[in-house]
């Protein structure tokens, strides 16, 4: 169970890189034009807009592990830590940065202020991408995961649709990863749907922008309509648009849903090799000091 539980956390990390370095060969690109392109996209080949190398992650994965080494070093959840790692990422000049997370981050450094203003032009993916080690930390306190998830989400984007997405999110990779099948995780959009209908997503229509409702929508569309990992991420980013992104999150998701044992072994061999030694290392720290096992451990 416990062993389940930690393959099932990695598989989810993993997954976000995996579908990141997927994705970024797709970014911006429309479904035509990558069936002309590639047929059907479904290597790590690299290339894309910004010119990847081949297993290559941008910045989806790059903030993710951002959060997760600030939660490692501080022992335990730490806003002015993540916050701190984002301005030092940005100004290591990222392959790329989405334009929202760049004012949150100058927010920060002007001000010294760990949260956005409300604002109604936030409402991209851009902090939905890197839940996974927010899902992971804070596993076993759902309030927890609730304050997590809203504080790091307004370092840089502040609005409801954003949030929503966030937490509905989080409980669904948590669930996932504790085993719930996926007429439980159904049930979770089903919440999200009756408080904010714009996230339906039968009749799906095909947009997969970085606006945080286009982004779960395609992740959804293609993780309730598929059956395998690889099915899904292939999917997701043969979609275009934001691919990068909607593979990070369909892979965090299908990953703790599939498990460790569901990664396509030509997939783990390409991707790059820092991300993924920092990944094995970061995930058993994360779930040693979440609740859940801090609470199996306790005399
Ligand atoms: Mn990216
Ligand atoms: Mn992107």
């Amino acid at each position: 169970m416990a062993d389940d539980l930690r393959q099932r956390a990695r598989a989810s990390f993993l997954g976000l890189a995996l579908g990141d370095a997927l994705g970024a060969t797709t970014e911006f690109m429309n479904p035509a034009e990558i069936r002309a392109q590639y047929r059907v996209h479904k290597k790590l080949r690299g290339g894309g807009w910004l010119g990847v190398k081949p297993g290559q992650v941008t910045d989806d994965t790059e903030m993710s592990l951002a959060i997760a080494q600030a939660i490692n070093r501080a022992d335990g959840w730490d806003l002015a830590g993540i916050a701190e790692n984002f301005l030092a990422w940005m100004r290591a000049k990222p392959i790329d940065i989405g334009a929202t997370v760049r004012k949150g981050i100058v927010h920060y450094r002007r001000t010294g202020s760990l949260a956005m203003p409300p604002n109604e032009w936030d409402a991209g993916n851009g902090a939905l991408m890197r839940m996974a080690p927010v899902c992971i930390f804070s596993l076993g306190d759902p309030e927890l995961l609730r304050r997590c998830t809203l504080e790091q989400a307004h370092l840089t984007h502040n609005h409801p649709l954003s949030d929503a997405a966030c937490l509905c999110l989080g409980v669904m990779v948590q669930a996932a990863l504790q085993g719930a099948d996926r007429f439980e995780l159904h049930g979770m959009t089903r919440e999200l749907i009756a408080a904010y209908p714009n996230f339906r997503f039968n009749n799906y229509r095909g947009l997969a922008s970085g606006y945080v409702v286009d982004t779960l929508q395609t992740v959804f569309h293609y993780f309730f309509s598929t059956a395998s990992f690889e099915e899904c991420l292939i999917g997701v980013v043969n979609q275009g648009g934001d691919a990068d992104t909607t593979g990070a999150i369909a892979g965090m998701l299908g990953g703790a849903f599939y498990g460790v044992e569901s990664l396509p072994t030509r997939w783990l061999r390409k991707l790059d090799k820092k991300v993924h030694h920092e990944i094995d290392l970061l995930v058993p720290r994360l779930l040693a000091l979440s609740p859940l096992q801090k609470k199996g451990t306790a005399p």
